[in-house]
C-alpha cells in the first residue's frame, strides 16, 4: 500500500508515525514544500531570540525517518491533486501517485490588503525560513510594530522586546487576549504587558505603511491618523488553510477540508488532519489538536479504525514571561448571552494579586466547575480540568 502525505508539521509526521505502526509493509511518503527537517513550530520564537536554537527544534533527527522507514521528500510544493487518478501533481514537474492520501498542508499567514503591505522590512511568522528573516531583521532595527494581539503577535513582540528592541503592538481590541480570558483578566495582562516596555495601542486599525527614504517601511499609519516609527513590522492577523492545490469540487471544503471523526474526506481514499481539517464544523488551530488528528489519520489510512474525539481543549499558553489557561464557561458576557435561562445559576470565585501577576477565576454552575481563568500560577489546571462540567442549557 503507498501512503503518501502533504505537508511535514505536526499532523503529518504523526500521520507518518502512526501508519507506521498500524502497517509495517506500507510505502509511506511524506512530500512538502518546507527544505528543514520537521520542527516544533510553536517554538519558532527561540529562533527569533537566538538562531543557535535551530538544531533543538527538530521534532526528530533525520536518521529517525529512515529507521522508521518513512521517506521523507522536501521542496515539493503540491500543485494539483487528481483525485480521480490518484495522483498529486507538484510545481517542479514530478507527480506521485497514491493509494491513500493525507492531506496535512497546515496553514499559512494571512495579511489583510493594507496598503504599503508588500514594502520591504514587513514580515510574517509561520514557517522556520520566516523565523531566521525576523531574526536577521531584528538584529539591525530599533523599532518594531506587530500588528495582531492574539498569541502569535504577542510571543513575537515579547521576543522582540526580549532583543531590547522597542515594541508596539497594535490591535482592533481596547484590551488583549479578550477572546481568552474575562474583561478583569484581560486587563490585568494587558497592564503586564505594557509593565514589560511593550507599548499596547488598542482599539486601533492600521491604515497603511508607509515607505522611508531609503523605500523600507518606516511607519505605520492608523486610521485615527496617528503614526507609529518603525524599522520592521510584523503582521500577525491569522491564518488560511493550505488548499489552493485543491481544485473546486475535488472536496468538500469550507475554507477547510471537512472531515468525519475519522479524518476521512469526502473522498474515501483521502484523509486530511491539523490546521488545514475540518471536523464537523470544528476547528481549533492548536498543536495537540494537529497531533491527535494526524494519528487518527495515519492510522486509518493505513486500514485501522481509529475515530477522533472532538473535545473543547483548554486554551494554554505560555507568552510574555506568564503562562495562561482558560476553559469552559467563565465570562459574564457569554453567561448573558448563551445561558439567559441560567444565568442567576452561575457564582465565581476571583483571586487576584497584580503584584504578584496572579489572576484565578473559578466558575461554578449548578455548584459545578464550569469554567476557569489561571494567569501566572497554573499549577492547579490538571485537577480543574478534570473537574470541568459542561453547562446544560435548562
Ligand atoms: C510561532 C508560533 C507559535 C505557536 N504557538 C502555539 C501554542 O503555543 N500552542 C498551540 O497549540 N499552537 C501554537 N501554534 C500553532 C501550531 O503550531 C499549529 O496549530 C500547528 O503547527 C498546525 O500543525 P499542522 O501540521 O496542521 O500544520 P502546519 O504546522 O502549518 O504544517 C503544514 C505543513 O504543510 C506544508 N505545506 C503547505 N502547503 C503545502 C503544499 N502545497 N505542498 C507541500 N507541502 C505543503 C508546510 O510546509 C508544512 O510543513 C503556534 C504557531 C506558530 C507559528
Amino acid at each position: 500500500m503507498d501512503i503518501l502525505i502533504l505537508g511535514s508539521g505536526i499532523a503529518a509526521v504523526s500521520a507518518a508515525q502512526a501508519a507506521r505502526k498500524e502497517n509495517s509493509q506500507a510505502k509511506i511518503t511524506i512530500y512538502t514544500d518546507d527544505k528543514n527537517l520537521p520542527y516544533y513550530r510553536l517554538r519558532l520564537l527561540e529562533l527569533v531570540a537566538d538562531s543557535a536554537n535551530k538544531e533543538k527544534l527538530f521534532l526528530h533527527p533525520a536518521s529517525w525517518y529512515e529507521d522508521q522507514d518513512i521517506a521523507l521528500v522536501q521542496g515539493h510544493k503540491a500543485r494539483e491533486l487528481l483525485a480521480e487518478d490518484k495522483k498529486v501533481l507538484f510545481e517542479n514537474g514530478i507527480s506521485a501517485s497514491y493509494d491513500r492520501l493525507i492531506l496535512a498542508t497546515g496553514s499559512s499567514s494571512f495579511v489583510p490588503p493594507i496598503e504599503g503591505k508588500e514594502l520591504p522590512g514587513i514580515y510574517t511568522l509561520w514557517t522556520m525560513d520566516d523565523a531566521h528573516i525576523l531574526e536577521k531583521a531584528a538584529e539591525s532595527s530599533k523599532h518594531a510594530v506587530v500588528v495582531g494581539g492574539g498569541v502569535l503577535g504577542l510571543e513575537t513582540a515579547h521576543a522582540l522586546a526580549g532583543r531590547g528592541l522597542e515594541v508596539a503592538l497594535i490591535d482592533r481590541t481596547p484590551i488583549l487576549m479578550n477572546r481568552q480570558l474575562d474583561k478583569q483578566g484581560a486587563e490585568l495582562f494587558t497592564r503586564m504587558v505594557e509593565k514589560l516596555g511593550i507599548q499596547f495601542i488598542g482599539s486601533a486599525n492600521t491604515n497603511a505603511f508607509v515607505a522611508g527614504k531609503d523605500g523600507r517601511v518606516s511607519q505605520v499609519l492608523l486610521d485615527d491618523g496617528k503614526s507609529i516609527e518603525a524599522d520592521m513590522v510584523v503582521v500577525s492577523t491569522g491564518v488560511y488553510a493550505n488548499t489552493a492545490f485543491i481544485k473546486p469540487g475535488t472536496l468538500r471544503i469550507d475554507r477547510k477540508i471537512e472531515v468525519n471523526r475519522s479524518m476521512q474526506t469526502s473522498n474515501p481514499f483521502i484523509y486530511a488532519a491539523g490546521d488545514v481539517a475540518s471536523v464537523e464544523k470544528s476547528w481549533y488551530g492548536l498543536w495537540q489538536v494537529s497531533m491527535a488528528q494526524g494519528k487518527v489519520a495515519g492510522t486509518n489510512a493505513a486500514g485501522g479504525n481509529a475515530t477522533y474525539e472532538p473535545t473543547v481543549p483548554p486554551y494554554r499558553v505560555a507568552t510574555m514571561g506568564t503562562q495562561i489557561v482558560s476553559a469552559g464557561v467563565y465570562d459574564e458576557e457569554v453567561i448573558r448571552r448563551d445561558y439567559p435561562e441560567k444565568a442567576d445559576f452561575f457564582e465565581s470565585e476571583v483571586v487576584e494579586d497584580e503584584d504578584h501577576g496572579i489572576y484565578r477565576k473559578l466558575t461554578y454552575c449548578d455548584g459545578n466547575l464550569c469554567g476557569y481563568i489561571l494567569i501566572g500560577d497554573v499549577k492547579d489546571q490538571v485537577k480543574l480540568q478534570k473537574d470541568l462540567k459542561p453547562v446544560l442549557h435548562a
